[in-house]
């Protein structure tokens, strides 16, 4: 089910994993109407991404901002951490 903290005001364009259904407006980078994920929350250079297709949630590695090119954490371990969370 969706997020409590899922606000269509505030949008990530990442593809989501699941899905992955990308299209053109995709490709060029652009900000797509239909493909697109609820920011739920960040910390870091991480976001915490809920699908609005597959009600999936999850971390994305943002790859930019605070952490910068040494990240101090391991991602597997975000992960395990929020997935029994996820379903
Ligand atoms: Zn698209
Ligand atoms: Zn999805």
């Amino acid at each position: 089910m969706l997020d409590a903290d899922a606000d269509p005001g505030r949008r990530a364009w990442v593809a989501c994993p699941s899905c992955d259904d990308g299209c053109m407006t995709c490709a060029n980078q652009k900000t797509c109407d239909l493909h697109w994920q609820y920011l739920l929350a960040s910390e870091a250079r991480l976001l915490f991404l809920q699908c609005p297709v597959c009600m999936r949630r999850r971390w994305h590695d943002s790859r930019c901002g605070v952490g910068g090119e040494r990240p101090d954490y391991d991602p597997l371990w975000v992960f395990a951490t929020y997935h029994g969370d996820a379903a």
